[in-house]
C-alpha cells in the first residue's frame, strides 16, 4: 500500500482520542470530565451549491466543528482537500483546543474543511465556494464565538473573501472573524511566515537540548506549503542544509543541499518540486526515510506509522503538519531514542500570530513585525521548555508531556466554570 492509501485508511479522530485518553488516564482525570472532553461540542455539517464557469451547478459538502470553548472563542483553521471528512475535521479541531492551551492563549478549538480539489477549480469558482461556505457557516463563526484561518489549501486570499463576506452579511466591517488576511484588511505582520517561524524556534530549543549544532545539520522537508516552504527557508537560513523537499506530486533529493529560492520558482513556474536540474526524483515514503539529522513532516496526517517508523534515521522530528505521526510509530521512535516536537507545540506559532492578529483588530492598533516575533519567540520558547520540563520529569515522550500540560489547563478551565445548567 502506498503513504497515501495507508494514511487515508487510518481515522484521525480515532488517534486523537487515543492521544486525548493516554494523557486523561496519566492525569488521573475524573471520569465525567474525560467524557465530555473527548467529543467535539459542536459539528456542524453543510451541503451547498456552486455555479460552476460552464453553468452548470455542483453541490459541495463542508463541516466546520468546535470541540471546546472553555477557554474562550473556537480557534483554528479551514482545510480544501479532496480527502477531507468529518472524522478528519474533528480531530484537527480537538487539536486546536490542546494546541492553545499548550502555548497558553485563550482560545478553545475549532476547524473546518471543504471536500474539494481546488487545484481543479478557477479562480472564480474557488471563490464562489469559499464565500458560499463562508455563508452557510456563518451561523456558528464570529469574533467573539469561532475565528476560521487558513490551512490546507487556504490562504489569505481565501481569508480576505471569508471577511468580506461575513462583513457583507451583517451590514459592517468585522475584521476579527478570521485571521491569516491580507495585511491591508488587518491581517498581521508576521502571520504569513509564523507557523514555521514557530517550527524554527522549538528546533533552535531542541538542537539546544540535544546538543546539535544547525549549521552542521541535514534537514528533509515533507511538503512545501506555506509551513514547509518557509521552514525550509529558515532553516536554510539557520545554516543547514536542505538536502530533499517534497509536494503532493513527489519529492527532490540534493545530497550536497537545494537552494531553497530556486525550488520557489521552478515550484511558482511548473507547480511542482519535481523535475528541478541538479536533483534526484524522490517518492515521498523514500523522503521520509532519507539518512539525515532532522525531518520536519509538513504535509499531513498519518504519514509516519507503526510501518515505516523504524526505518525513520533523522534524530530529531518537527512536526510543522497536524498529525503526521500516529501513536504506534510514537512508541516506536521514542524506543529508538528519537526526539520529536509534537505538532500541538511545534507548529503553534500559526495560531499564536493568528491570536495576535485577533487582538490588533479588536483593538484597532497594529504591531511592528519586530514586535510580532519578539512576543511570539518569548511564548513558543516557554511552551517548549514547559514541555521539557514535564518530559523530563514524569519521563514521557514530548508529545505525552504536552498533553500533560494542556489537557489540564482545559479540565481546569472546564471544572472551575461548572456544569451547566
Ligand atoms: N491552520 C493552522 C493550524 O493548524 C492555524 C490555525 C489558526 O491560526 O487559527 O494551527
Amino acid at each position: 500500500m502506498a503513504t497515501e492509501q495507508i494514511a487515508t485508511a487510518i481515522n484521525a479522530w480515532d488517534v486523537a482520542q487515543r492521544q486525548f485518553d493516554l494523557a486523561a488516564e496519566q492525569l488521573h482525570l475524573p471520569d465525567g470530565l474525560r467524557k465530555v472532553l473527548r467529543e467535539p461540542q459542536r459539528e456542524l455539517t453543510v451541503h451547498f451549491p456552486v455555479k460552476m464557469d460552464d453553468g452548470t451547478v455542483e453541490v459541495f459538502t463542508g463541516y466546520r466543528v468546535q470541540h471546546n470553548l472553555g477557554r474562550g472563542p473556537a480557534k483554528g483553521g479551514i482545510r480544501y482537500h479532496q480527502n477531507v471528512t468529518l472524522d478528519e475535521v474533528k480531530a484537527l479541531a480537538m487539536w486546536m483546543t490542546w494546541k492553545c492551551a499548550v502555548v497558553g492563549i485563550p482560545f478553545g478549538g475549532g476547524k473546518g474543511g471543504v471536500i474539494v480539489d481546488p487545484k481543479r477549480l478557477s479562480l472564480r469558482e474557488v471563490e464562489g465556494l469559499t464565500r458560499r461556505y463562508a455563508t452557510e457557516i456563518s451561523i456558528i463563526i464570529g469574533p467573539e464565538r469561532d475565528i476560521p484561518a487558513p490551512d490546507v489549501n487556504t490562504n489569505s486570499q481565501t481569508m480576505a473573501w471569508i471577511m468580506d463576506t461575513y462583513s457583507m452579511n451583517v451590514g459592517y466591517t468585522v475584521p476579527a472573524v478570521v485571521t491569516g488576511k491580507p495585511i491591508p484588511l488587518g491581517g498581521s505582520e508576521g502571520r504569513n511566515e509564523a507557523t514555521a517561524q514557530g517550527v524554527v524556534y522549538t528546533i533552535i530549543d531542541a538542537a539546544k537540548h540535544l546538543g546539535m549544532d544547525l549549521p552542521k545539520c541535514r534537514v528533509v522537508v515533507q511538503g512545501f506549503g506555506n509551513a514547509g516552504a518557509i521552514a525550509a527557508q529558515l532553516m536554510s537560513a539557520q545554516g543547514s542544509s536542505i538536502i530533499a523537499v517534497s509536494d503532493s506530486t513527489g519529492g527532490i533529493f540534493k545530497p550536497e543541499g537545494l537552494d531553497i529560492g530556486a525550488v520557489l520558482a521552478w515550484k511558482q513556474e511548473h507547480h511542482t518540486v519535481c523535475g528541478l536540474p541538479g536533483t534526484k526524483d524522490i517518492s515521498n515514503e523514500e523522503l521520509l526515510e532519507l539518512d539525515c539529522d532532522i525531518l520536519i513532516p509538513a504535509a499531513l496526517e498519518n504519514q509516519i506509522t507503526a510501518r515505516n517508523a523504524g526505518r525513520i534515521k533523522a534524530r530529531l522530528i518537527a512536526e510543522a503538519a497536524n498529525g503526521p505521526t500516529t501513536p504506534e510509530a510514537d512508541e516506536i521512535l521514542y524506543n529508538n531514542g528519537k526526539f520529536l516536537i509534537p505538532d500541538i507545540l511545534c507548529n503553534a506559532g500559526g495560531v499564536t500570530v493568528s491570536y495576535f492578529e485577533w487582538v490588533q483588530d479588536l483593538d484597532r492598533d497594529f504591531w511592528s513585525i519586530d514586535q510580532v516575533n519578539e512576543k511570539l519567540h518569548r511564548i513558543m520558547t516557554k511552551a517548549f521548555a514547559s514541555t521539557l520540563d514535564m518530559c523530563l520529569r514524569e519521563k514521557v515522550n514530548m508529545r505525552t508531556a504536552a498533553y500533560l500540560l494542556a489537557v489540564q489547563r482545559v479540565a481546569d478551565a472546564t471544572s472551575v466554570r461548572g456544569l451547566y445548567p
